[in-house]
């Protein structure tokens, strides 16, 4: 299940499922940091729009930092970081809890 909110870098940002019409021509995907959207293409498939709420959310996570290859960046951790999370699940389960 997709979730109907995130919260990235502490703004809460609504995940919303569109139809190919609420995008741009070629994009499945997008985040509007303006109006705290992620919007995914909601005809794929389910493992498909995990990737993309993931690749919009890292274009969230670094908003503000002006990186000059974001969109490089986003599509290696994109893959890397579901890569680590699978080979170190034990690890995976330390991050974000209070000790
Ligand atoms: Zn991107």
């Amino acid at each position: 299940m997709i979730p109907r909110t995130l919260k990235i870098r502490g703004r809460t940002f609504k995940v919303k499922q569109v139809n190919a019409r609420d995008l741009s021509e070629d994009t499945i995907g997008l985040i509007d940091i303006d109006h705290l959207t992620i919007s995914v293409y909601k005809r794929l498939p389910h493992t498909r729009k995990v990737e993309i709420v993931l690749h919009e959310a890292l274009h969230g996570m670094l908003d503000g930092y002006h990186a000059k290859s974001e969109e490089a960046i986003v599509s290696v951790l994109c893959e890397a970081i579901p890569e680590f999370a699978r080979a170190n699940p034990g690890f995976m389960s330390l991050i974000g809890k209070q000790s």
